[in-house]
């Protein structure tokens, strides 16, 4: 998965176009609609004002694919005298050249470890760790084995279970499950949020992760594979299609709690969107602009509905100890309603 997707964004056109939907292999929320990164933009300003506003401060954005949620969100966070240094962690030369189109001046990395480490640090990771690679054991009649992948026929990838057992990789309330189950983990995933945690304790500040996964435990294999909006077969064409997995945000919450970091909570991104206004936010566009209203109000239920991406998407969010609540997450109670 991770060979796959490390020559997939390498070579592909991945992201489709903002104005069509079409085009590339996949739309995600900021190539819906603006309102998506300007959103995100008032919720790290909110945070960051009623922190204290402390400078220097760092913008950090992990995969940010055309660099169009880091443009949308710089402008709207401009407006609150917001102005962090842009980072971008990316680590496919295309996607740079693109990102650097539409954020000129940011500083590019190829992981975490060369941020700056003065300062709050501002992260934001829209569909990132679904494109990192997953692990998965499965219960055979022997006893548990990771998921492997071999040849079959006609050289052809497929599952194979591998020879070590691996039971004592397994939690032990599930080591009886029934033969055929699969449990799936995201090492890496782990290993991000391991280190952004450390991060907000260190030099303070908010994360927001937002991508299609659950709330709680679930079983089985999440992986996909699209190409051209479609579904494919995960082993059709290693390197061409697009490999993703659900995230476990309920694993992701236990990492962070394993460090000092603040879990604001795990909230469907309808409800997210909505708490910080997009429908308000849509109706201000239309009014400006009315022969853009009928696409706007797409733009906005296609963000929030249930059977789009409302209820799927999840917004995680993480603040450092002592940092105030953030909008839109159950703790959150507004003070006054911000304007302008
Ligand atoms: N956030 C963007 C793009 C999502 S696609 C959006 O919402 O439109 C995933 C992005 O993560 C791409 O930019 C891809 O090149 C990048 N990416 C994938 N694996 C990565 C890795 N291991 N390290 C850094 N970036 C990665």
């Amino acid at each position: 998965m991770a060979e796959s997707n490390a020559r997939y964004y390498a070579d592909k056109k991945a992201i489709g176009g903002p104005s069509s939907y079409g085009g590339g292999d996949f739309i995600t929320a900021p190539e819906v609609s603006q309102m998506f990164g300007e959103l995100i933009g008032l919720w790290l300003a909110d945070v960051w004002i009623r922190s204290g506003r402390t400078e220097p401060v760092h913008y950090v954005e992990l995969g940010p694919g055309k660099g169009t949620l880091a443009r949308d969100a710089q402008r709207a966070m401009a407006r609150y005298g917001l102005e962090p240094r842009i980072h971008l962690v990316e680590t496919s030369r295309r996607m740079r050249d693109a990102q650097l189109a539409s954020v000129p001046g940011a500083i590019h990395h190829h992981d975490l470890s060369s941020i700056p480490t003065e300062g709050p640090i501002l992260l934001v990771a829209n569909e990132f760790l679904d494109a990192l690679p997953v692990r998965q054991v499965v219960r055979t009649d022997e006893g548990w084995r990771e998921v492997m992948v071999g040849l079959g026929e006609d050289d052809r990838f497929v599952e194979v279970p591998g020879r070590q057992p691996m039971d004592s990789a397994v939690p032990e309330a599930r080591r009886d499950d029934p033969p055929g189950t699969v449990i799936e983990t995201s090492p890496a995933s782990a290993a991000i949020m391991f280190e952004v945690a450390g991060r907000l304790i260190d030099q303070r500040g908010a994360a927001l992760f937002i991508d299609y996964g659950y709330r709680h435990g679930r079983s089985g294999s999440t992986v996909q594979a699209v190409s051209g909006h479609q579904s494919v077969g995960v082993f059709e064409a290693p390197g061409d299609v697009d490999i993703s997995a659900h995230v476990d945000f309920a694993q992701m919450e236990q990492v962070v709690r394993s460090r000092e970091a603040r879990v604001l909570g795990t909230v469907t991104q309808g409800e997210w969107l909505r708490a910080l206004g997009i429908r308000e936010r849509a109706e201000a566009l239309a009014q400006h602009s009315p022969q853009h209203r009928e696409a706007l109000m797409r733009a906005r239920d296609r963000l929030i509905d249930a059977d789009q991406m409302g209820e799927l998407f999840k917004v995680m969010g993480l603040v450092a100890p002592h940092w105030p609540e953030g909008a839109g997450f159950p703790n959150y109670q507004a003070e006054r309603p911000m304007t302008g």
